[in-house]
């Protein structure tokens, strides 16, 4: 180990904290420990509709395979911490992560000026990446020395816990390498698997996707399966309560972004009001922030569902508005939205009008299912 490589080393973590990142690793390209699992998660059908995860597993598993040129992986985080907002009568829930902008634009916004750093001053080469890579981030930062894997299969720290976003920069440069972050600190601790209300880890360190709240209502495209559809509760975009139970989430520091803190938008609205947005007014409200991922027609479907599951009579006419939605996705959650609720007669009306019209068999099967619920054994 050169000290001038200790000294290059150095001089990047520096400058990576100053651009703005808040904890730097160091590693080698070669596949983390836990990367051979990854093909039995896959065999398990575990990322549900992600098929971008499962092209070329080699490669994700092993970043040496994918950039063969490349020395050194920096793994970066940021907090994006803030105190959830309140989520009154008529609200919804969304993960903190997307209370702001877009992380993807602000992360590699930030991870150029590191990237322009180390090619102008060492003419090395370099590639980003943030989530959406070829990557296995979470292994990798572990392998960084940046925390640990827990249960909820979130990377991990004992300094700030779990709300923090990852980003990696490979690089031809060779630095000096951290050494992996050996201790987990999870022990007897199963907070996060009891409090998972749609029961998504079949076994610690393990999530099953096609179970998780996350997925559903921001990665999934499809109709909800109807059992999950009442374990959501009110998140409408993402959930994090394997985070908020998780002992290590007390050592969560506020972000010092002032992209990721909360916009009055989200933090005031009324889940009602949504209901009724059209491409465009979804796209000038959330074009720049990470709910565009869901799409409109999703976003919707979820806010139906949230509203099904709010015990608010205030909903049901938004849910009826729903039943007239363009998007055969939304008719069908604002159907068994409105099946939850004992039936008014300005549902009842709203349904059977609907009835008459509507021409999609699994839009008619949820009409039926809201009149005519069937009876409990
Ligand atoms: S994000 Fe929510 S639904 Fe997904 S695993 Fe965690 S607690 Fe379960
Ligand atoms: S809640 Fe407990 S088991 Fe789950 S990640 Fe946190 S420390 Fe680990």
């Amino acid at each position: 180990m050169s000290s001038k490589r200790s000294e290059i080393t150095e001089s990047i973590r520096r400058k990576a904290m100053e651009i703005g990142f808040e904890r730097v690793g160091f590693t080698g390209l070669s596949a983390p420990k836990v990367a051979p699992h990854l093909g039995e998660w896959l065999a398990a059908g575990h990322h549900g509709e992600m098929d971008y995860l499962s092209r070329e597993p080699d490669k994700r598993a092993d970043a040496e395979l994918a950039h063969p040129w490349a020395k050194t992986m920096i793994c970066l985080t940021r907090s994006y911490f803030t105190e959830p907002p309140p989520a009154g009568k008529g609200q919804g829930r969304f993960a903190l992560y997307a209370l702001g902008l877009d992380y993807h634009d602000v992360l590699k916004r930030d991870l150029k000026v590191l990237s322009r750093f180390i090619e102008e001053t060492f003419s090395e080469r370099c590639r980003m990446a943030v989530d959406t890579s070829a990557i296995l981030e979470r292994p990798y930062g572990e392998k960084s020395g940046l925390g640990w894997v827990g249960k909820n299969t979130l990377l991990l720290a004992p300094q700030e816990g779990s709300y923090f976003f990852l980003a990696e920069l490979v690089t031809s440069l060779p630095l000096d390498h951290d050494e992996p972050f050996e201790k987990n600190h999870c022990g007897t601790c199963s907070r996060c698997l009891e409090i998972c209300p749609t029961n998504a880890f079949p076994e610690p360190y393990v999530l099953d996707s096609r179970r998780c709240i996350s997925y559903l209502t921001i990665e999934y495209r499809g109709v909800i399966p109807r059992k999950l559809r009442p374990l959501i509760g009110r998140w409408v975009f993402g959930c994090d309560l394997c985070q908020e139970v998780c002992p290590w989430n007390k050592f969560a520091r506020l972000t010092r972004a002032p992209e990721f803190r909360p916009s009055q938008d989200l933090s005031t609205h009324q889940l009602v009001d949504f209901m009724g947005m059209t491409k465009e007014s979804f796209r000038a409200r959330f074009r720049k922030t990470p709910i565009w991922r869901a799409h409109r027609d999703g976003f919707l479907r979820n806010v139906a569902v949230a509203l099904g599951n709010s015990e608010d009579k205030d909903a049901i006419p938004a849910l009826v508005s729903g039943l007239s939605d363009p998007s055969e996705l939304v008719r069908i959650h604002a159907a068994w939205g409105l099946g939850r609720f004992p039936l008014n007669e300005n549902a009842r009306i709203g349904l059977q009008e609907r009835l008459k019209i509507e021409e999609m068999p699994e839009v008619k099967e949820e009409l039926l299912l809201a009149l005519f619920p069937p009876s409990a054994p």
